[in-house]
């Protein structure tokens, strides 16, 4: 039972005391069998005037019960002796259950029952949500427990100051619950309630839970926000004549006004001293790597160490390789680190890194490994960050308090630690107390991603982070064009393979992910590898998937990139950040099973150069020549637009924000209550006052979240 407790999330008195109920069921009152209208679920009580199990279709317990105004069959197909016997002839019993007319009086099948007598609850029975055969009777104990639990530990008690709570009370347009009476009355409404209200969170219990859940979530963001004002990061400041305006002039392009832009805003929060947090957004292809390049040059020319990580090895390895061309004529030391290096070589990486001879590392995930200690980190970039997990993120960050050379203010990263702790100490003490500004140093960080976050997330999840947007492609490029194929005319789409390739293009043929059988993953995708090489005798067919060898991906996607191989068959490991500009055709098998951003990001390898390219979607349609709801969105999402902005807004009208944040990795619990679109007045209360609370109530403001997030608080920082 702890076990089936512990799997739906229920720890502590809290978790338990907002469990709320996913429906109530009503057993406040008795229907007389002479009222019930078909169709409706009502409460009957009358005695058992017949009980027998018959064979006839199958097993089946058939009783009847007469209340006196009419008579009722209840039909049972699983049943124990001791429920026979409950039922057995001249029983007094209360039946629960949906009444369907009949051939004699109205049938309920597998009604709820129970000897009658006692008193009927003036509430109603709560029905929570449930794992496994953890018994509805059982939960609501536990639930009731932990309530009783919590308000006695006066985990609900007021948080919200009195001015808080009035303008609270403004918006709602009537006093807010307080939340012991919320709560209470969430878990045990009484029936003349309206279950529309509860039903569509309306209920002023809900817009207490609501208003409540959002503060925390403010609070946190205002808190992490606070916390990094107090940090310190080196102050990076832009040369004249130094680095960066020597790479931008090697560049064998020139900027778009916007990469400009964004580099400007860039380079304004690195020269600060304090720890930048933002956020480069800009579709595929929109040039971010350079950007980045630009900010790693400004970090490198002040005398820091920048690291570069990726979330995959051939993306790591590209952007090593195209930095490695742009900075190493500038005698920039660039190293490369990944887990798949043989030792003797990553022993060397891990040297030249301590010894700050390596000026900037490009990586996997390799980078935040406990080996890895830098010299002198200033600016931890993470490309394709939404990749990541929080732990990652986090980990990066603390990489800089390895310095090396802070190695002698062992003090100031303590202090840090502590500060992250406890938020009233710091908030009391403000900037004269124990966290001087200045004492501590974190790395600048700068995440870029292709999936831009959408307004109301950047407003809630993401308040504490700067978002910069690259918002043009780089001149030159002609928009790709997307093509819907059936299956069926697959040999067509090989033939039109044929025609690219004479012209001297190249060719992604993308096979999809099986779910949980990469087993069939790869015999699939050999299957394509072969038919392809016997359609087109001339050509160099390469296969790439994710089980191969490191060295071999690498080989395999080189030969790719030279021109060597005409057509590439892979997994979806190509799926982010590979750039082989003379690649025009992508074909991507069984597109339907797809992702959308999923798909925008593969379409995105091609359409890099200046030649028309096309996207294939081949699709497969079922038995009844169909294909399900949501990929037909996808997929005509895919067709109408290329703008990776309108995909994402697209795509979370699609699957709504949750799986957006990747909220399942990262254990950022997601709001359970509120809902960022429709409660968009509770979300502006709650982020008028989160820092006002904060700053003048900050015990209070601790307390809010200790009762929302618990343990979780740190995580909402990353
Ligand atoms: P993404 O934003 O998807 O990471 P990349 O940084 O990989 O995009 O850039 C895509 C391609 O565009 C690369 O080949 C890059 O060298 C090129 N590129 C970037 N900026 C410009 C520009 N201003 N003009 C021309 N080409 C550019
Ligand atoms: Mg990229």
């Amino acid at each position: 039972m702890q076990k089936a407790l512990r799997k739906l999330g229920l720890v502590g008195p809290m978790d338990f005391a907002l469990h709320v109920p996913l429906r109530y069921e009503d057993e406040t009152r008795i229907t007389l069998l002479r009222d019930a209208r078909p169709g409706e679920v009502v409460q009957i009580e009358g005695v058992v005037t017949s009980c027998e199990v018959t064979f006839r279709p199958r097993r089946q317990l058939i009783v009847t019960v007469d209340d006196g105004t009419d008579v009722c069959t209840a039909r049972f197909f699983n049943f124990y002796p001791n429920q026979q016997k409950a039922l057995s002839e001249g029983q007094r019993v209360l039946l629960r259950g949906e009444v369907k007319p009949g051939f004699m009086g109205c049938t309920m099948l597998h009604p709820s029952f129970r000897a009658a007598g006692g008193e009927l609850p003036d509430v109603l029975t709560p029905v929570y949500p449930s794992s496994g055969n953890l018994p509805q009777a059982y939960l609501r104990r536990a639930v009731q427990g932990g309530l009783e639990r919590a308000q006695a530990a006066g985990l609900l008690a007021e948080t919200l100051p009195a001015d808080a709570l009035q303008d609270l009370q403004r918006q709602l347009h009537q006093p807010p619950w307080p939340l012991a009476q919320a709560l209470r009355y969430l878990h045990h409404p009484t029936p003349d309630v309206s279950v529309a209200a509860l039903e569509d969170r309306s209920h002023p219990a809900w817009l207490r839970l609501k208003a409540e859940e959002l503060l925390a979530q403010q609070l946190s963001q205002a808190q992490a926000h606070l916390e990094r004002e107090r940090l310190q990061a080196p102050a990076l400041p832009l040369r004249r004549g130094g680095l960066h305006e020597r790479l931008l002039a090697a560049l064998p392009f020139s900027l778009t006004e916007a990469q400009r832009r964004v580099g400007e805003e860039i380079a304004r929060d690195l020269q600060r001293g304090l720890p930048m947090h933002r956020l480069l957004q800009g579709d595929v292809g929109s040039g971010k790597t350079v950007v980045a390049a630009l900010a790693a040059a400004i970090c490198i020319d002040a005398g820091w160490q920048c690291v570069l990580m990726a979330p995959t090895e051939i993306l790591a390895e590209q952007h090593f390789r195209k930095l490695l061309d742009w900075l190493t004529p500038l005698d920039v030391g660039v190293a490369w680190l990944t887990g798949s290096q043989k030792t003797k070589e990553r022993r060397e990486m891990l040297a030249r890194i301590a010894s700050g001879e390596a000026q900037l590392v490009v990586g996997t995930h390799a980078v935040i490994q406990d080996k890895v200690q830098f010299h002198k980190l200033a600016l931890a970039i993470i490309d394709e960050q939404h990749r990541f997990g929080v732990q990652q993120r986090l980990a990066l960050r603390q990489k800089m308090q390895g310095n090396a050379g802070a190695q002698d203010l062992p003090e100031a990263a303590e202090t840090a630690t502590i500060c992250r702790q406890n938020l009233s100490g710091v908030a009391e003490t403000g900037t004269s107390g124990a966290v001087e500004a200045g004492q501590v140093s974190e790395p600048h960080l700068l995440m870029m991603s292709a999936t831009p976050i959408p307004r109301t997330l950047a407003m809630s999840y993401y308040a504490d982070l700067h978002v910069s947007t690259i918002d043009e492609l780089p001149p030159g490029r002609t928009p790709v064009l997307t093509k819907l194929i059936s299956q069926q005319r697959r040999d067509e789409v090989i033939a039109r393979i044929g025609q690219q390739l004479a012209e001297g293009r190249q060719v992604y043929w993308v096979c999809p992910l099986i779910e949980e059988s990469e087993a069939l993953d790869l015999q699939n995708a050999t299957h394509t590898w072969e038919d392809l090489q016997a359609a087109l005798p001339d050509v160099q067919v390469g296969l790439l998937h994710s089980r191969l060898p490191t060295a071999e991906k690498k080989a395999i996607m080189e030969a790719f990139s030279r021109g060597e191989t005409g057509v590439l068959v892979s997994t979806t490991v190509i799926e982010v950040g590979v750039d082989v500009p003379n690649a025009s055709l992508m074909v991507i098998e069984h597109a339907e099973r797809f992702g959308l951003s999923q798909l925008h990001q593969l379409r995105g390898r091609v359409g890099r150069g200046a030649a028309a390219s096309v996207c294939v979607l081949l699709y497969a349609t079922n038995e009844s020549g169909r294909v399900s709801e949501t990929a037909r969105e996808r997929l005509r999402a895919m067709a109408e637009t290329n703008d990776g902005f309108e995909i994402a807004r697209r795509d979370l009208e699609i699957r709504g924000p949750g799986e957006l944040l990747g909220a399942r990795q990262s254990g950022a619990p997601l709001l359970r209550f509120a809902d960022l679109e429709q409660d968009a007045l509770l979300l502006d209360w709650a982020r008028h006052w989160a820092p006002q609370m904060l700053r003048q109530h900050p015990r209070l403001a601790e307390r809010h979240l200790q009762r929302w997030l618990g343990g979780r608080a740190e995580f909402l920082k990353a």
